[in-house]
């Protein structure tokens, strides 16, 4: 077999191949390590080539006795703001250019215990703070579909290693649309679980009351399968909880399913998202399900919301890095507090010290009523607000992003570049779960479809996935 054939299997196909001894775990290892290797897109910031090929011997190994996991053989990516033992994690960030963990995450270890090959860890925003990739202090990424184009972020180079088929699938975090959004921009599955579904014990923290880590995979189907083994209760991370009951197959029947549709998650769509989500919802109701027309009144202030609370929490977070502890420091100083300062000006990136500014601004005790307190109150309308909206109907669908991928370079204001998150962020604030699921294109890009689940229905908003990807394919609703 040759190398595109190989690596443009889905996790199922390869799971197949492998064991029926068409292809072993180190050809497929060897084959996504050669197009990493030949690539120019920039996905990957660290390519773990010789522990990957002696995983991929031990999965060779396993396969021959009969012992095979769900992802036994398989090369997954893993974002690199996510803890891999002995093998360097930078969260795109100067300050940790040389930063290695002494553990492994609990997603990594559960990755490992299910037989998957760590093949390298993927490029993003710095400290996963941005929508673009283009934060990264190892360079931009480049868009498989289009190298003019971002990967979008911050998981862009988890999206577009999938995407570009240098992984079967790879880890992401999502804090307010860092899973879905990429996902939607280079045209593969994303999903954001519910808050508290998957241990966060070894991601390196954005803003803890809203990260959650997720699979970024080609099908949805594959999407359940690394969910599975990555979800369920960890007593490293006290906030985890049960994983869901899952079935293991996908069926793509929702007929019988109602749909919410809220004007607010179309407002400032592009015309060519715009009418590719008319296209997904006409062809959702062919598969038999119900539309409802729903609103969330809420919706507008997510945003706002959103860049309080998560920059406070980031401020609090990132304080840790001082110079001191861990991470880089400024050569020369004159005492303690020079030294705090010249390691942060040094080694933190533009955007990650807005954040910083911003989450101080507002957590400081002239503005903290008017802000922080503020927006940890509307955060409960908002939630209430699904949770009602989610009771009448089984999910809401919308787009995934207000546009398809920006040029590279394109995006120069921050305020801006925060509106491509307008329709996710509000899932996080909720603590749900959501899936991008590509379908169709505009302006030759493609286009991603987001569908919001109840807690813990990640099994119901991925079956809708699948019908869409079905439709999306030509299907027979199509
Ligand atoms: N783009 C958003 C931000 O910059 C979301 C990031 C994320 O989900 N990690 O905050």
């Amino acid at each position: 077999m040759n190398v595109n054939d190989i690596t443009e299997m889905t996790i199922a196909e390869l799971s197949a191949a492998l064991k029926s001894r068409k292809v072993s775990a180190v050809e497929a290892t060897r084959a996504c390590v050669d197009k990493i290797k030949n690539s120019t897109l920039n996905n990957y910031i660290t390519v773990c080539e010789t522990e990957a090929e002696s995983a991929a011997r031990a999965a060779d190994e396993a396969i021959a006795r009969g012992e095979i996991g769900a992802l036994t053989g398989v090369p997954v990516a893993v974002k690199d703001n996510i803890s891999t033992k002995n093998i360097k994690t930078t969260c795109a960030s100067a300050f940790l250019q040389n930063y290695v963990p002494p553990f492994d995450a609990t997603v990594v270890e559960k990755l490992k215990k299910a037989g998957a090959v760590i093949i390298g860890k993927t490029n993003l925003d710095e400290f996963a703070m941005g929508s673009t990739n283009e934060n990264s202090a190892f360079g931009a990424v480049k868009n498989v579909r289009d190298v003019a184009r971002v990967p979008g972020g911050s998981s862009g180079g988890s999206a577009n290693a999938v995407a570009a088929c240098e992984a079967f699938a790879a880890l992401g975090s999502d804090t307010g649309g860092s899973i879905r959004q990429p996902a939607s921009y280079c045209g593969v599955v994303g999903l954001k679980p519910t808050y508290s579904a998957v241990s966060r014990y070894g991601l390196i923290a954005f803003a803890s009351s809203l990260d959650q880590i997720g699979p970024l995979a080609r099908t949805a189907a594959d999407a359940l399968t690394v969910f599975k083994v990555i979800s369920g209760r960890d007593a490293r991370d006290t906030t985890s909880s049960d994983a869901p009951s899952l079935g293991s197959v996908l069926d793509g029947n929702i007929a019988g399913k109602t749909i919410g549709v809220a004007e607010q998650f179309l407002s400032g769509a592009e015309s060519g998202v715009a009418a590719q989500f008319d296209k997904a919802i006409a062809a959702a109701q062919k598969k038999g399900a119900r539309i409802k027309k729903i609103s969330l009144r809420s919706f507008d202030a997510a945003l706002a919301v959103y860049y309080v609370l998560s920059s406070a929490e980031a401020a609090s977070n990132l304080s840790r890095y001082d110079g001191v502890k861990y991470g880089m420091r400024a050569k020369s100083f004159t005492d303690v507090a020079d030294l705090y300062a010249k390691s942060r000006t040094e080694f933190f990136g533009d955007e990650v010290k807005r954040r910083i500014m911003i989450g101080n601004y507002v957590l400081s005790s002239g503005y903290y009523d008017a802000y922080y307190l503020k927006a940890s109150k509307v955060r409960t309308v908002i939630k209430r607000e699904f949770d009602q909206a989610l009771s009448a109907c089984d999910c809401i669908l919308g787009p995934t992003a207000p546009t398809v991928a920006p040029e590279i370079g394109a995006q120069t204001d921050p305020a801006k570049t925060y509106l491509s998150d307008i329709y996710t962020v509000p899932v996080n604030i909720a603590g749900l779960p959501a899936v991008s699921v590509p379908f169709g294109e505009a302006d030759g890009m493609p286009v991603g479809v987001q569908a919001i689940g109840k807690a813990f229905d990640e099994g119901g908003i991925l079956n809708i996935a699948s019908a869409l990807e079905d439709s999306a394919k030509g299907g027979a609703a199509c």
